[in-house]
């Protein structure tokens, strides 16, 4: 810790898209989670489709809509168009607000905020009664937080001013430069291992996992404390194999002994519609209990204490 400034420049902006308060299943105590836009990765699964370009977005409420126009009538670039499939070209629209201004029956609104740390600390302090007497925190969480890492250093490093403890879930989808900066600033890392065949899990996220398999390795020998974290998605890597395949390489990180297997869920599905966007996963059932508790049989197998959920 001896190389880190004592300072931290409070004025870095950052992309943050929800402030999520009272979350006790992403790290110890009762924490705050930061979500950050910007990731490098495509999950079908992704329950936050709205954090993943590093700009705020406009969202379509179509259930709210009256087809009154006023929006396509103020919007400088003719993102908003009633013709265009989920009303909002995202390759023209510079987030200007000027439609939402002039909707008043709240069939839009903007994802993504861009925040000073000083006034996400300001945030983050209403809550830190709790986090004192839970032993909680801060987690970062995204998107992928480390596309942020300017801002996310100051973020954690003014955390750390108040003596708070601080979290991250990620990707591991980073440069070993960021990595290596970020990762001794947090107490806990609850890292994703999605799929150990580089060419299935290149099909489902987007990109080739060899970066993100070398990357555990490296968090893991820097990290005070991680978790490795599985989201069993059913035509993906919901299978006895390869979650025995993933339990397997968590044995050969450094100081890793905890694998939680998170079972697939599509709270995030009505969003792709809010963006223009098809879920491909539609029609995917959530696993059965009986089937995680068989996968959870597997992981302890391994010696690795094995928990269902966050
Ligand atoms: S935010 Fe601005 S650019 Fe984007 S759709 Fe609305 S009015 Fe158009
Ligand atoms: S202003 Fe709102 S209600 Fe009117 S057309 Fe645009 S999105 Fe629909």
């Amino acid at each position: 810790m001896s190389n880190m400034e004592p300072s931290c420049d409070t004025s870095k902006k950052g992309l943050v898209f929800n402030i999520q308060r009272f979350s006790v299943n992403d790290g110890p105590g009762v924490r705050t989670i930061a979500f950050l836009n910007g990731c490098p990765l495509r999950c079908k699964w992704c329950c936050n489709p709205e954090s993943q370009e590093l700009k705020p977005v406009v969202m379509f409420k179509a259930q709210n809509c009256v087809g009154c126009g006023n929006c396509e009538v103020v919007c400088p670039t003719g993102a908003s168009n009633l013709n265009f499939p989920g009303k909002i070209d995202h390759t023209k629209c510079i987030a200007c607000g000027k439609c939402i201004d002039v909707c008043y029956h709240r069939a839009l609104e903007m994802s993504g905020k861009w925040m000073t740390v000083e006034e996400l600390m300001g945030e983050l302090y209403k809550d830190r009664v709790i986090y004192r007497k839970s032993g909680g925190g801060i987690t970062v969480s995204g998107g992928e937080a480390m596309v942020q890492h300017e801002f996310l250093l100051e973020l954690l490093k003014a955390c750390k001013a108040f003596g708070w403890t601080t979290a991250i879930e990620t990707t591991g989808m980073a440069s070993p430069e960021v990595i290596e900066k970020i990762i001794p600033w947090l107490d806990v890392v609850m890292m994703d291992i999605k799929h150990i065949d580089p060419e299935v899990h290149k099909e489902y996220t987007g990109v080739n996992n060899e970066a993100i398999l070398k990357n555990a390795l490296l968090i893991s020998s820097l990290a005070k404390k991680m978790i490795i974290r599985v989201p069993v998605i059913p035509g993906f890597n919901a299978s006895p194999n390869v979650i025995a395949a993933i339990a397997k390489f968590t044995t050969y990180l450094h100081n890793v002994n905890e694998l939680h297997l998170l079972p697939y869920h599509d709270l995030g599905s009505n969003k792709y519609g809010m963006l223009g966007k098809e879920y491909e996963l539609a029609g995917v059932k959530k696993p059965e209990n009986e089937f995680m508790e068989e996968l959870k049989a597997i992981v302890e197998k391994e010696g690795l204490t094995c928990k269902i959920g966050g």
